[in-house]
């Protein structure tokens, strides 16, 4: 195991996709195995360290940033140690790459949804966020695919856990047993989850509670993840895939509405059940004017004065390949896309090219934000079905107002964008950080979540205390209090920095 303490060696774990500043370490660790791993927690518990785990540091929340003491780092344990392609599953370690494990699962003919969008992060970083993206529309988030997880808990305990092995009690307390025997009970928060379709922000909840889904999500705070069982999908044969330009938002919204209601009504059943229509998109995902007019910097081919765009995929075969493409076709006339200027697909090659479209807007937001030298002022929040048109209009005219530049994109499928602003100086800063307070309290006036795919990390935990009040954020705190009685791990995630 590698232990480095020069400032060299530790600079670039010091920040993360956020690029929160501020962080420091004493020392970077960077185990082989899972028993270094147990023996640098169990002497870091003993002397009361905080040890922060790192991914690949792709997460734009602060999570992986150290505000002192160890960064535990899991680029080494990075082995796909197995994939069964008959049984559809795979182990992985946690820190093999997302785009590697893809690569993998998909060369066996086999399929692993969830798709955060940057691809260069770790699956064990999936996990400890229950990343989803795009594709989550259709498939959810990683914890629909998480079966089974080792971790090893702050004291260096292990525990290994299958999903459906161990249940709270009443929807009221989780008792697992770590392999030396040693029997730990918490007690779940009982707060409401918001009606939205994705949700991170704090400790997972449900009655009753599978033990496992506490883990997944927990963002470095409850255990660090050793190796994930993961469930697998066959390879679909195809894929229609498009991005269609719109000159008016309200039509390209009832054109959401019904891609949306047509995909629910087909998944409900074996057969499609949605009269005449086998619509069912696997993502739906918006661009706004903005954001278009952004994105020809790099892809000087899409087309300007548009409204916004949607960028879809659906699953095909080779025989429902051209019914599906004349259904699709009807509904965009139908809903007046621009047909001719929009782009359509079914090879892999020209998928993989819109896919980097779409990758390419939020590098790009980053890039700029640097640019600017400033911090990324990025929203995350989801609100109910019924309240995402008027949030959408509320982003527009606030934004629009505040004449700070913007661009709005995101997964528009499950009612969830990402505004993000991009100040030019720091007075502009101060106004997008007053605007990004705003745009909190109006999500969760209208009964919406903080954070509905990133996590809550460092940077958001004072908002997450507006979302769950003193009295949740103690039982959470409870919770993590079982698991590691003395803080040690992921200081700052959810409770705030200076807190345990
Ligand atoms: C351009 C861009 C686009 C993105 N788009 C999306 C998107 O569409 N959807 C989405 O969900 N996310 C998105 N993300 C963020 C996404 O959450 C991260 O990319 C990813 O989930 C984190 O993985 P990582 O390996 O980089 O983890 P890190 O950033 O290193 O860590 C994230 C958190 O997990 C903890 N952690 C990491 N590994 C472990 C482990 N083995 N055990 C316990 N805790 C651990 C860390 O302590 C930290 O709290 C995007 C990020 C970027 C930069």
């Amino acid at each position: 195991m590698q232990t480095k303490t020069q400032v060299e060696d530790l600079q670039n774990y010091l920040t993360d996709a956020s690029n929160m500043p501020g962080g420091y370490a004493d020392r970077l660790v960077v185990p082989e195995s899972i028993s270094d791993i147990s023996g640098v927690l169990r002497e870091a518990n003993e002397a009361g360290v905080a040890v922060t785990i790192a991914g690949a540091r792709t997460g734009t929340v602060g999570g992986a940033v150290p505000f002192g003491g160890v960064v535990l780092s899991l680029e080494k344990l990075n082995r796909i140690k197995s994939i069964d392609k008959a049984g559809l599953s795979a182990v992985v370690e946690p820190g093999v790459v997302l785009a590697d494990f893809q690569k993998a699962v998909e060369a066996e003919g086999l399929f692993y949804p969830p798709d955060p969008t940057e691809w260069s992060c770790q699956v064990g970083g999936t996990v400890a966020t229950n990343a989803s993206g795009s594709r989550s529309f259709k498939y959810g988030a990683t914890r629909e695919f998480v079966t089974g997880l080792k971790i090893v808990l702050a004291d260096g305990e292990l525990l290994n856990l299958k999903r459906g092995s161990a249940f709270s009690a009443d929807g009221k307390e989780v008792r697992v047993v770590s392999e030396s025997g040693r029997s730990i009970a918490a007690r779940v928060s009982s707060y409401r989850r918001p009606d939205v379709r994705k949700n991170v922000s704090g400790y997972y909840n449900a009655e009753p509670l599978d033990a496992i889904d506490l883990f997944i999500g927990s963002e470095g705070t409850l255990g660090v993840i050793t190796e994930i069982e993961l469930r697998l999908l066959p390879k679909p044969e195809g894929f229609f895939s498009g991005i269609i330009f719109f000159e008016r938002t309200d039509k390209l919204l009832a054109f959401v509405d019904e891609v949306r209601l047509l995909s629910f009504e087909n998944r409900k059943g074996p057969v499609a059940i949605a009269p005449g229509s086998d619509v069912d998109a696997s993502l739906i995902e918006y661009f706004d004017d903005r954001a278009l007019s952004f994105i020809s910097e790099k892809f000087p081919e899409t087309p300007s004065g548009m409204a916004g765009a949607i960028f879809f995929e659906q699953e095909t075969t080779a025989e429902t390949e051209d019914s599906l493409f004349e259904q699709w076709n009807a509904l965009l006339e139908k809903h007046n896309a621009d047909i001719d200027r929009s782009w359509f697909t079914t090879t892999e090659q020209d998928r993989e090219k819109m896919r980097a479209f779409r990758h390419a807007l939020p590098v790009s937001v980053n890039e700029r934000v640097v640019r600017n030298k400033q911090k990324k002022i990025g929203t995350d929040m989801a609100v109910p079905d019924e309240n995402f048109a008027g949030f959408l209009k509320f982003y527009k005219e606030t934004l629009d107002a505040s004449g700070i530049d913007y661009v709005i994109f995101g997964h528009i499928g499950d009612c969830h964008l990402h505004a993000n602003l991009l100040p030019k100086d720091e007075a502009e800063a101060e106004r997008s950080r007053h605007l990004y307070g705003r745009f909190i309290a109006q999500a969760l006036m209208l009964g919406g979540t903080i954070s509905a795919e990133h996590g809550v990390g460092k940077l958001k935990s004072k908002y997450l205390n507006v979302m769950m009040g003193e009295r949740y954020m103690n039982e959470m705190a409870e919770l993590k209090k079982a698991f590691d009685p003395k803080g040690i791990l992921g200081r700052g995630n959810l409770f705030g920095v200076g807190s345990v």
